[in-house]
């Protein structure tokens, strides 16, 4: 088995285990394999070993590794955008990727809804928000997060799925898991006042287990499966 197929044997165990310790079933969680900064043999790799959806960083890295995948195995993998999205980079996202998971503002989702081609379907959205309040980190404040929701639900190139959040790193479980229940929290009122949501996109690879524990439908994972990056 290659080190990679280990990895992400190891990971799908500690999603499940988490799973089961919260009382929910494996199945609920998808598992998004990290792959920016590595290269596409990695993908390949992992991609034998049963991975399907990949999650990029940076829209040209991504793009390129789509069209250098070989079209037979390219065709059962679902690519997912994950970093910060600029205004000049929608149009990549919105012609090449099955879901973005980090729209922060709404002149960022109209112009990937009129981007998108009508010969694919709706790009599956989630709305990122910055329960930490860090300065540095990206998504909208937690109090904007319905407005962004409700009006994004509108829009005909996209199908609204649910919200996102990067919480500042920890080790502490309790610690871990607090922003988790906040954006939990704010996805249930979402839901309350009559948006659809079906997805909880949260937890990487240091912090999986907080994020499954508090309703995590999808974990995004790097480094647990591809090893450390190196940006050099
Ligand atoms: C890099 C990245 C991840 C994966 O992080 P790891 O710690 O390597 O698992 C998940 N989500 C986003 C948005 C990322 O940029």
């Amino acid at each position: 088995m290659s080190a990679i197929a280990t990895n992400l044997q190891a990971v799908r165990e500690r999603i499940a285990k988490a799973a089961r310790d919260a009382g929910r079933a494996p199945a609920e969680i998808a598992l998004l394999a990290v792959s920016k900064t590595k290269p596409l043999a990695d993908i390949l790799s992992a991609a034998a070993a049963g991975q399907h959806e990949f999650g990029e960083n940076y829209a040209q890295e991504g793009i390129a590794k789509m069209l250098a995948a070989p079209v037979a195995v390219n065709c059962d993998l679902l690519w997912h955008f994950i970093g910060p999205l600029q205004s000049n980079k929608t149009r990549l996202v919105a012609e090449n990727y099955a879901w973005a998971h980090s729209i922060e503002r709404l002149k960022i989702a109209e112009r990937l809804s009129a981007q998108r081609p009508a010969s694919l379907p709706p790009l599956q959205v989630c709305v990122q928000v910055n329960v930490s309040g860090e300065a540095s980190k990206s998504g909208c404040a937690p109090q904007d997060a319905f407005e962004l929701c409700r009006a994004i639900a509108t829009l005909p190139g996209l199908q609204l799925r649910g919200l996102m959040t990067i919480p500042e790193a920890s080790d502490d479980l309790p610690a871990q898991r607090a922003p988790f229940r906040q954006l939990r929290e704010i996805y249930e009122s979402i839901r309350a006042a009559g948006v659809p949501l079906d997805t909880l996109s949260m937890g990487m690879s240091h912090d999986l287990e907080a994020a499954v524990a508090e309703g995590a439908t999808i974990v995004r994972v790097g480094t647990a499966i591809f090893g450390e990056r190196n940006y050099a």
